[in-house]
């Protein structure tokens, strides 16, 4: 299925049946203000949560916000101007901690260049498109990370992140084609949810194709036989006989 409208109503029904399984609107996870949430997300990069979040802990900890500072940040600009080893140690717990202690550093450098200090207030000024534009010319930043800034912080704005549940779903289902790799899925799925849909509703179709992909459409293994896009899904309907013959012959 390559028509446009068609596609959009797919996307439509799709979010409508994941809805009724895992419950809209989902409650947020987070409540970081963005540049925190930057650093979040930059930690969480193919990174399991608890270890992200643990190493996330562990900035605070090491480098406490001051009174003034906003809830649950740590004191960026210590971060910034640490030792590059300390931060990478303080940080260890993550996927490649070598990298991503300069990258944060780097990241917390340019944008005090940019904007004189350490907010990403910014970008309240700024629509989706050019927040986003203005977060991805930081070094390392992608389409997943701008959306998520936009998305999970306490900017609550309406920019559609693509994790890799999300985009194995998409996928799957045939919102999108196995060629299209994760960075420019973002366009094309954000394309196919209506214009008006707010930050919640936006928000609500990531959590719940990412849900999906946690909790049945597995990467190896998806349960169709008990999944409700089965019958809106090519790949389902490939599999699901399979399985059905292959108990057969167990019997
Ligand atoms: S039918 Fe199977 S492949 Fe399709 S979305 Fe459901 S679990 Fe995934």
């Amino acid at each position: 299925m390559t028509d446009p409208a068609a596609l959009r109503a797919k996307a439509l029904e799709i979010h409508r049946l994941l809805c009724t399984v895992h419950g809209c609107p989902v409650p947020y996870f987070h409540s970081l203000d963005p540049l925190s949430e930057l650093v979040s997300s930059l930690l969480s990069h193919r990174t399991r949560n608890a270890a992200s979040g643990a190493a996330f802990k562990a900035l605070r900890r090491r480098w406490p916000g001051g009174p003034d500072a906003v809830e649950r940040a740590a004191d960026w600009a210590a971060v910034r101007d640490a030792p590059t080893a300390e931060v990478e140690s303080t940080i260890a717990g993550v996927t490649w901690p070598e990298q991503k202690a300069p990258r944060i550093q780097a990241i917390l450098r340019r944008i005090t260049e940019r904007t004189g200090g350490l907010s990403l207030d910014v970008l309240n000024e700024l629509s989706v498109p050019e927040a986003r534009a203005w977060l991805e010319e930081l070094p390392g930043v992608g389409p997943k990370t701008s959306a998520a800034v936009l998305s999970f912080s306490t900017l609550r704005r309406a920019a559609l992140p693509v994790d890799s549940h999300h985009h194995r779903v998409a996928v799957r289902t045939g919102l999108i084609p196995a060629s299209l790799a994760v960075g420019p899925s973002h366009a094309v799925l954000a394309a196919q949810l209506p214009p008006e849909w707010d930050a919640q509703q936006v928000y609500d179709n990531h959590e719940v194709l990412m849900l999906h992909g946690q909790r049945c459409c597995y990467y190896r293994d998806p349960a169709c036989d008990r999944c409700v896009l089965l019958k809106l899904c090519p790949t389902g309907q490939v599999l699901h006989p399979v399985r059905e013959e292959e108990e057969r012959a167990r019997a």
